[in-house]
């Protein structure tokens, strides 16, 4: 079955430097041709420059992260009487109104404002303490704490790039095909056609959301939402292992061996073998799969989103 057809970009917040806007402390850009050039034929992006955006301008003098890790405060770097905490905080608390309309944000790296993970922290006498996140993006991960969050320079893994670019879609599917207009009918549905993407990401949360969308239809159904999305976007923070991909795979295989002949589940087998021990990348034998599946396998297995999570031409299994 080929993949279901996208047919709006999906709105996705940016650093304005990844973007290419001239706006760092020096009047310069960090322009991302992977998000401009390949991400932004999917995603709708949307910049933001928290630093400009609270009158800070261009160019500027830099801040860093001063004192305490998790409770550092932006101050001047040459005049560390200017503190600009507050503002940035203030700041974020005004975006996330917007950022709860956007289902994934791609931030950059080192940033005292944009960090997510990277941003080093200083003591008050100056030496490094460690590493953190800048005060823009820790208020907007503590605000939306489901909202697909990556730095700009992980997303060259290609292991976390494909996982986040997973769950930016994973997170559109959710609002558009149940939490815009929620019933019971369409958790169970949904959850139907992602159960081997939840699964890929270990038995654990394949049991726990199983167990959840069994509950659906008898008591409150808002609160059980909340609870099915909250677990599936903690539970996918980590990409899936080789071992949960080969899980899934065998599984797939289980499902076609009544369907098809020895001889291709054993082509099946070896290919799943094969990409176990590092031999060859995913794609190998998703591809495979998906060619028998297109030929002996029902709807139901067809339409799984593990076998389409995001458009084939991204390309994103060919690197894990
Ligand atoms: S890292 Fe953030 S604050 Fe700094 S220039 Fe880029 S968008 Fe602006």
């Amino acid at each position: 079955m080929a993949e279901p057809a996208q047919t709006k970009k999906i709105p996705v917040g940016i650093s304005s430097c990844l973007f290419g806007e001239e706006v760092r402390y020096n009047g310069g850009h960090k322009h991302n041709a992977y998000c401009t050039d390949v991400l932004a034929q999917h995603f709708a992006f949307k910049p933001f420059c928290p630093e400009v955006a609270i009158g800070m301008g261009v160019p500027r003098e830099t801040i860093r992260l001063v004192g305490e890790l998790g409770r550092a405060r932006a101050r001047g770097t040459q005049n560390s009487e200017q503190d600009v905490t507050d503002r940035l905080q203030t700041y974020a608390e005004a975006v996330v109104a917007e950022a709860a309309a956007l289902r994934g944000y791609i931030l950059m790296k080192d940033s005292p404002s944009c960090g997510l993970y990277s941003t080093k922290v200083y003591s008050d006498k100056g030496a490094p303490i460690g590493k953190g996140a800048g005060i823009f993006a820790a208020r907007l991960r503590e605000r939306l704490p489901l909202l697909p969050m990556e730095e700009s320079g992980r997303l060259n893994d290609p292991g976390l790039r494909e996982n986040f670019v997973s769950r930016v879609f994973f997170y559109d599917r959710w609002w558009r095909e149940v939490a815009c207009e929620p019933s019971p009918h369409k958790l169970v549905a949904f959850h139907s056609r992602d159960k081997y993407f939840v699964m890929s990401y270990g038995q654990k949360l394949y049991r726990e959301t199983g167990a959840l969308v069994a509950r659906a239809g008898s008591g409150d159904l808002r609160p059980l939402l909340e609870e099915y999305i909250q677990t599936i976007m903690r539970g996918t923070l980590k990409p899936p292992t080789r071992k949960g991909h080969v899980n899934v795979l065998f599984h797939m295989v289980g499902y076609l061996r009544k369907l098809v002949p020895g001889g291709i589940r054993q082509d099946l087998t070896q290919a799943i073998e094969e990409y176990r021990t590092g031999l060859v990348p995913l794609v190998v034998p998703m591809k495979l799969m998906q060619h028998y599946l297109d030929n002996y396998a029902s709807d139901y297995i067809r339409q799984q989103t593990y076998l389409h999570p995001y458009p084939f031409e991204l390309g994103l299994r060919n690197n894990i």
